[in-house]
């Protein structure tokens, strides 16, 4: 039988000790970066919600988190242009040292309106951490990367809080959806 843990059309990119490794490196270097600051990591919904569960469990310093969701991708895998903001921060971002923590940079879209908005409310600093970083050219050549999990090759991929029109968020490693049409 076939689960979704071990499906047919899923190549297995990262795995749970790959994740967990690289995660755990993550949180320390966060960790020696932020000391003595106010951080605040913000998840991006709905994708980051693993990453950010399990990298701030590995930042050995007082912080807070809030969450934003904005639409960039429907349900596929084709971008859906521009960026609409669905839910805002919770509490105001001013003199705090902020993490912005995604699932995946792609075109850089999502991210670079992001930073325009958040840059706007005067946080003391914004920083990227992203889990995945794909090789497509940025739409912007200045948005940088401060915290990258993997380059990742330019496929559709899932697993480890990303999905597939809403499936596959719950497989604990990354893998690549062999053919998305029945995914
Ligand atoms: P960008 O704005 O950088 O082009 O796209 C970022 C968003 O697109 C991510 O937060 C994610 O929701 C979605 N996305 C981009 N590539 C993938 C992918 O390979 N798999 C999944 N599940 N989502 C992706």
């Amino acid at each position: 039988m076939t689960t979704e843990f071990s499906n047919d059309n899923l190549e297995i990119l990262h795995s749970v000790e790959e994740i967990e490794r690289r995660v755990r490196e993550l949180g320390e270097e966060i960790t020696r970066d932020y000391a003595g600051k106010d951080l605040v990591v913000v998840g991006v919904l709905k994708g980051s919600v693993i990453f950010l569960a399990d990298l701030i469990r590995q930042i050995d310093l007082k912080l807070s988190i809030d969450f934003m969701a904005v639409s960039s991708y429907k349900d596929g895998t084709v971008s859906s242009g521009d960026v609409e903001i669905l839910k805002d921060l919770t509490n105001p971002i001013r003199g705090k040292d902020v993490i912005i923590c995604e699932d995946i940079v792609d075109t850089g879209l999502t991210l670079f309106r992001l930073m325009e908005i958040l840059g706007s409310r005067g946080a003391n600093s914004i920083k990227i951490a992203t889990l995945l970083d794909k090789p497509e050219p940025r739409i912007k050549k200045e948005l940088k990367i401060d915290y990258c999990g993997f380059q990742i090759p330019n496929k559709f991929v899932v697993g480890y809080g990303l999905d597939a029109a809403g499936r596959y968020r719950n497989l604990p490693f990354i893998g690549i959806v062999k053919n998305p049409e029945i995914a």
